[in-house]
């Protein structure tokens, strides 16, 4: 980033601070345990609040705008503190002469950045978090929803939100999920200082739908990621095809701001325009359920499939809907739903594709799934291996 633009910022997004002082001054235990010799220092806690800027908060702590652009220059390769964020904490220490000697930045829950001043230089580094890890298992019966059974059976919401995920391409828990239905979830959790901070990952978990027993396994692939996989060594997260057609070229991408041929408007298109001959057939992206098939103004003919708790897709301008194709009715993937036309607001025969995450309309060709291959046939011996572990652990 260029200097200009970043003094910019820092001079005129001054506030006034938010950034209160939590404990005001704390003598630094772990220190006088760890290192007896080392002087104690006073330390302030606080975190990034509404209207702070980094300039402010160092000002608040004592440290002047000169220091605070040699800490932004000296820093800048380690991490980027005009893009501190609101609610991460912060720590200050000063010796008992009130000078400061670090200052530390929570960047998120993996790692710290430290910035000490020694004979006037000021060094930063990152650190790991360093958390005690635990095993735990839950499990539960539905009556009503995933969620309630999950908070019933103790599971934190950040918890059963990732169980949920874990699952969401095999089980659509907001149709298909019944009473009687029950799950099984290991995972560990981190704690800091002996207090619970939260999930550090779910090992392994079971859903069984309508009697019917569904497994994930977390499993280290060849490439070294952390990938989960059914009991057959096949992902739990599913890709979806790259396009829904055989199409001739992409006549209109994701953008925020495309003028319009039909309304004469400028507006976002937040979508990929398929160029193709009408009567292309067209294919569901991914297994899902039809929750829209009929005409939408603007759209003409126009098909919404559900994937799951995360994924929508709709495809629009139809000229027919292939057979079968209505409200309700389940697809799986590449199976054709329908065919290109032009109808609604068109110019010509094409596609208009679209994906909804969580609701919201994002980039189709952008979208981050993560590999869909199964584990490799030279890993499957360590596969089982460690599933039957895991399943010991789980039942
Ligand atoms: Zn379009």
């Amino acid at each position: 980033m260029n200097k200009v633009f970043i003094l910019t910022i820092l001079v005129f997004s001054v506030f006034l601070s938010g950034c209160s002082i939590l404990s005001v001054e704390d003598l630094q235990k772990e220190e006088e345990i760890l290192l007896p010799s080392e002087p104690q220092f006073e330390i302030k806690d606080c975190q990034v609040e509404d209207g702070d800027t980094f300039a402010t908060i160092l000002e608040d702590y004592g440290i002047g705008y000169a220091d605070m652009l040699e800490i932004l220059d000296s820093s800048s390769s380690t991490y980027d503190f005009t893009s501190i964020r609101l609610g991460q904490p912060l720590r200050f220490a000063y010796d008992d002469l009130g000078q400061l000697k670090y200052f530390e930045y929570e960047k998120d829950k993996e790692e710290i950045v430290h910035v000490s001043l020694e004979n006037g230089e000021y060094k930063s580094e990152k650190i790991d978090i360093e958390y005690e890890i635990k095993t735990n298992k839950l499990s539960g019966t539905i009556e009503e929803s995933l969620w309630l059974a999950g908070l019933d059976a103790g599971l934190t919401e950040e918890l059963i939100l990732e169980f949920a995920d874990i699952f969401a391409w095999t089980v659509d828990f907001s149709v298909e999920v019944r009473k009687g239905d029950s799950f099984k979830v290991l995972f560990e959790e981190r704690y800091r200082d002996g207090e619970y901070v939260g999930i550090n990952k779910v090992l392994a978990g079971s859903f069984t739908n309508a009697g019917e027993e569904f497994k994930a396994y977390l499993f280290e692939n060849d490439e070294g990621k952390l990938v989960y996989y059914n009991e057959a060594g096949e992902a739990m997260i599913k890709q979806f095809l790259k396009a829904p057609l055989k199409y001739k070229y992409i006549s209109s991408g994701f953008t925020y701001a495309r003028f319009h041929p039909v309304t004469q408007n400028t507006g976002p298109h937040r979508a990929i325009d398929y160029a193709a001959s009408a009567g292309t057939p067209i294919m569901a992206v991914g297994n899902g359920t039809v929750t829209f098939a009929g005409w939408k103004t603007g759209y003409g003919n126009y098909i919404d499939i559900h994937h799951n708790d995360v994924y929508e897709t709709q495809y629009a301008h139809l000229s027919a809907y292939a057979k079968g194709i209505r409200y309700g009715s389940k697809v799986v993937q590449g199976q054709v739903i329908g065919y290109v036309g032009s109808t609604g607001w068109s110019t010509g025969p094409h596609l208009h594709y679209q994906i909804r995450k969580h609701g919201t309309l994002v980039n189709p060709a952008q979208v981050d799934l993560p590999p869909g291959d199964p584990v490799r046939e030279e890993k499957k011996a360590e596969f089982e291996m460690v599933m039957r572990g895991l399943d010991q652990r789980l039942n």
